[in-house]
């Protein structure tokens, strides 16, 4: 008997897509470092020869946050469409090998691409991206709120107000001055339930020595504090020297760096930002690293629409309960919805994937407009 081969898939056109996504309000980082009422995103519609079309999105927090810029993953884009183009895109690894000697780096720039790949994949196969990443969890992942740094009764009314709605897990934004910010904790802790979670996200914003003054004076308490210095070789100094468990986010880019966490107890809890790690082909191993060593997991898009959270919420879901903390809707703090109706939604604080082969997210594209660049074969 003789059977078919596989059918081949080929990406045939690249349609990129700026679109502006207002805040609701004014953002400011910790320490008020930076200050944004607008993120700069990038949509992009993989179309393939075999009728599929994929979409990927990659919005920077913002410019100043991590190295990424929306002009930077758009013209990233232009310099590997050749090399994209034609291109399997089932074949995530061999595409990723591919990006990378197009375009050493600039993970954030390749991830709508490998995002959009496995919105493909999946449909290709007919299982959502979860599926395809080992298993889809049923249980649902809490959302993370954004708690803007500012004075301690500020804080804690809008953690209030995002409480109303079922949210249990707050990332709160510290990190101005050590007085202050050891007010902050101690005020914001004796006001927490017990069944919240909250994560003091201080953003890079400490040096060494206020990492030490201040983590050492709460050691007391059960809290977990986020990026309590900028690189990787201040967190490795600041844990030898503090007792509290840490989660990296911003320092945690490669592979490599997560090993050499995992090798030098740097910290207890991976921060693992799909778009800045380089996409979900990235990021599925940097969770198969975390799971292999006893580290729990926030999984979240840096920032964006819709999509990106519903294609972080993928990632997440296909972690066991104990290892997943949480992820982010940044969807709830903007004004626009590029695609009404769909994706993941905030269900009493908490986020779940449906069943849709792929991501299951199509942007609106009237509200996208005209494609600000398309490559074809
Ligand atoms: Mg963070």
């Amino acid at each position: 008997m003789c059977c078919p081969g596989p059918f081949e898939v080929k990406i045939d056109r690249i349609s990129v897509y700026q679109v502006d996504l207002p805040l609701t309000e004014p953002y400011w980082l910790s320490g008020g470092r930076l200050r944004f009422d607008v993120l700069d995103a990038t949509l992009v519609r993989l179309d393939t020869d075999e009728g599929i079309t994929g979409w990927g999105e990659g919005t920077p927090w913002g410019h100043t946050y991590v190295p990424a810029h929306g002009p930077g993953i758009r013209a990233g884009i232009e310099t590997m469409a050749d090399t994209i183009l034609g291109c399997d895109p089932r074949q995530l690894d061999m595409l990723e090998h591919k990006m990378d000697l197009c375009l050493p780096g600039h993970g954030y720039a390749k991830a709508p691409i490998d995002l959009a790949c496995w919105d493909i994949t999946g449909q290709a196969v007919g299982l959502p991206i979860a599926d395809l990443l080992g298993g889809r969890y049923d249980s649902g992942t809490w959302i993370a709120s954004s708690i803007s740094s500012g004075d301690p009764s500020y804080m804690l009314e809008r953690i209030l107000q995002y409480r109303e709605t079922g949210y249990r897990v707050h990332s709160v934004k510290i990190g101005a001055n050590v007085e202050k910010d050891i007010e902050r904790v101690r005020f914001l802790e004796e006001h927490r339930l017990d069944e919240e979670r909250y994560l003091y996200d201080v953003n890079r914003a400490w040096t060494r020595r206020e990492a030490m003054l201040v983590m050492n004076s709460l050691a007391e308490q059960h809290i977990t504090v986020e990026q309590p210095g900028e690189s990787l070789e201040d967190l490795a100094a600041i844990r030898r020297q503090t007792s509290l468990p840490i989660s990296i986010d911003e320092s945690l880019v490669s592979l490599q760096d997560g090993v050499r966490v995992v090798r030098d107890c740097i910290a207890e809890v991976f921060n693992i930002k799909i778009n800045r790690v380089g996409g979900l082909t990235r990021a599925r191993r940097l969770r198969d690293l975390a799971l292999d060593h006893g580290i729990q997991m926030y999984i979240m898009a840096t920032g964006g629409s819709v999509l990106a959270d519903t294609e972080a919420a993928h990632l997440a879901q296909s972690i066991p309960d104990a290892f997943r903390l949480g992820t982010w809707a940044c969807q709830d703090m903007l004004s626009r919805d590029i695609a009404p109706g769909q994706g993941v939604r905030s269900r009493e604080g908490k986020l779940y994937v449906d069943k849709p082969p792929g991501h299951g997210v199509v942007p609106d594209e009237e509200q996208l407009g005209t494609p600000v660049a398309v490559y074809s074969l």
